[in-house]
């Protein structure tokens, strides 16, 4: 029996049950339905505030700054362009 890793309930796989990738996704091992796992941590943007300007900004794990691997700021424009970014960043 395999236990789902996130919230612990026993879980099953079958071939008749694939995501459309073709990969066989978890099922309540009672219910034979998908798992519908409370516990799964979804992907979610993240948002925090800009400490310089107060802006919403995110980052995201594809933007780096090739130079120095650093993640980049982003707003809803793209890169975040602080107006006080000459202090920080
Ligand atoms: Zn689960
Ligand atoms: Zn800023």
């Amino acid at each position: 029996m395999t236990h789902c890793k996130y919230c612990n309930l026993p879980i099953d796989f079958d071939d008749e049950h694939t995501s459309r990738s073709g990969k066989r996704i978890p099922l309540d091992a009672d219910t034979r339905q998908p798992h519908d796992c409370i516990a799964r941590p979804r992907p979610r943007k993240k948002t925090t505030e800009c400490h310089n300007c107060r802006q919403e900004i995110f980052f995201s794990p594809d933007r780096r700054n090739p130079a120095t691997g650093k993640l980049i700021p982003q707003d809803i424009f793209g890169n975040h362009k602080c107006i006080s970014r000459l202090e920080n960043w």
